[in-house]
């Protein structure tokens, strides 16, 4: 007999990859009832909240990882399971044929593509509708907008939506960037149109550093995400990131769920976040709320999406992206709102409507989360190797998400988020006690984690007082 990962194994060594036809049909794929069953392309810990989300909606699940995932917690709960490949995440998770014929092996009626990996790959979704799998996101349109970050510049400005000082559209070469600099003046930053995650970003002072700086940040993109194209922006010395939170059917309806403070980050990726911030009050979150929606609407924005903004220290804040997808740092929104975002997001993709409006949504007490990482907390460096002993530990408002026991390997292949500690609590000063519990009652050994890092940030005087922007970090030692 020929099992499923046969025909799969097959598949990838055949040339068979023009099952993959690509004919971009917005709406195709679209079913009127629940799905029957979802295909999680991802891993990890968000395979898992997936999953749950899944069984508690009673939707078969499958689960598709890499040979280096095998024994992963995510196959194991899953209802199936698919091996697509070897462990480089391009050949794996990445690797669209391989994703779309373990849909076809399956039966999968929709694939929610969690965060990173595919996620926000608009061709991904093209092949998906084409397929008639439902894509759990936004359109391919409304990707493609949003994953240009210099169009999407281009896009906002003209829906109205306040963006920084800088260039329209991406810029040519170093002299063009050159000009617009003597026009915003400095400092600038110089940003990837493709970028992510933090990479692709030079921050310039100076008219000497332009050019290097230029030449630089265009190589790095290129290595990064496959393109050179860079964009200018104002760079702003002491912002606070502030990031709104959206979910969006089909029928029009959009609301915002307050906002998430990220503004504690090393090298431009977030480390710790909190809802609601500090420094956000119940008219700002109005003002942030209703432009983040206004952002949305400009390009028929389906499913869950975060608006990021910056804000600076006059209350004024810019647009600076948006993701077209659930976030990492979902769960302090879910913490003080009440919701099940991946729930709806999955509702939402059916055609469902929301089933509540703006003035539903009430945002009660504080939420912090913590990225447990498998890193070493002064160089950043990833710490990859097998967790020897875990114990994360519980109690009132408490949720870990993770997908790590003892004995399972954190692999250099991907990222090195082992869990996500999430607490509640009345206000701030109890959420930031009940971190402070947590993570000294945590045990993880075997490999490194950020974890004396984050114990450090919560008795910093200045973060448990509220006031810290995005360069905190850089400011601890
Ligand atoms: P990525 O998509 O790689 O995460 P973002 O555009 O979201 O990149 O920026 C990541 C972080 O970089 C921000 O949260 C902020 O700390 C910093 N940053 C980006 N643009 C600016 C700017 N114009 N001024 C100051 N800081 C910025």
């Amino acid at each position: 007999m020929v099992s499923r990962l046969d025909s799969v194994s097959a598949f990838l060594r055949s040339e068979r990859v023009d099952v993959v036809s690509p004919a971009p049909t917005e709406s195709s794929g679209r079913p009127r009832e629940m799905f029957q069953k979802v295909l999680i392309a991802n891993r990890g810990e968000i395979a898992l909240r997936i999953i749950s989300a899944c069984q508690e909606m009673g939707i078969r699940t499958v689960a598709v990882y890499s040979e280096a995932d095998r024994d992963s917690l995510h196959v194991r709960f899953a209802d199936e399971e698919v091996c697509i490949g070897p462990a480089k995440s391009a050949e794996s998770y990445l690797h669209i044929p391989a994703l779309i014929s373990a849909a076809e092996i399956t039966g999968a009626d929709a694939v929610h593509p969690g965060y990173g990996f595919l996620a926000e790959n608009a061709h991904f979704a093209e092949v998906l509708n084409a397929c008639k799998v439902r894509f759990i996101g936004p359109s391919p349109r409304a990707i493609r907008l949003m994953g240009d970050k210099a169009l999407a510049r281009t896009t906002m400005t003209e829906a109205g939506v306040p963006v920084l000082p800088g260039s329209d559209g991406a810029v040519e070469d170093a002299e063009r960037a050159e000009d617009i600099t003597k026009a915003i003046g400095f400092p600038v930053i110089l940003k990837a149109a493709a970028g992510g995650g933090g990479k692709g970003m030079r921050v310039v002072d100076r008219i000497e550093d332009l050019a290097s700086s230029f030449v630089a940040a265009q190589t790095e993109a290129e290595a990064a995400f496959g393109s050179s194209e860079i964009y200018v922006e104002k760079y702003l010395p002491k912002p606070r990131h502030i990031e709104i939170q959206l979910m969006a059917d089909a029928l029009g309806n959009t609301v915002y769920l307050g906002e998430r403070e990220c503004s504690i980050q090393r090298r431009h990726q977030k480390l710790l976040e909190e809802a609601p911030s500090p420094t956000v009050d119940d008219a700002l979150r109005k003002k942030m709320g209703e432009v983040a929606v206004k952002a949305a609407r400009a390009v028929d924005y389906e499913g869950a999406g975060t608006v990021e903004f910056l804000l600076d220290e006059n209350g004024k804040f810019y647009f600076m992206e948006m993701n077209t997808r659930i976030q990492v740092e979902h769960p302090v929104t879910e913490m003080v709102t009440g919701m099940d975002l991946v729930k709806d997001q999955i509702r939402v993709a059916t055609g469902e409507p929301l089933g509540y409006a703006q003035e539903d949504i009430v945002i009660r007490g504080a939420s912090i989360e913590c990225r447990i990482n498998a890193e070493d907390p002064v160089s950043f460096l990833p710490s990859p190797g097998t967790i020897r002993s875990f114990h994360i530990p519980g109690g009132p408002g408490v949720r870990v998400d993770t997908a790590a026991h003892a004995e399972c390997v954190v692999h250099p292949y991907y990222d090195s988020l082992i869990a996500k500690l999430v607490v509640h609590g009345r206000d701030r000063a109890e959420a930031i006690a009940r971190m402070r519990r947590c993570l000294r009652l945590t045990v993880i050994e075997g490999v490194k984690t950020t974890i004396p890092l984050h114990l450090r940030i919560l008795d910093d005087p200045e973060f448990r007082a509220g006031r810290y922007d995005t360069r905190f970090l850089e400011r601890l030692d």
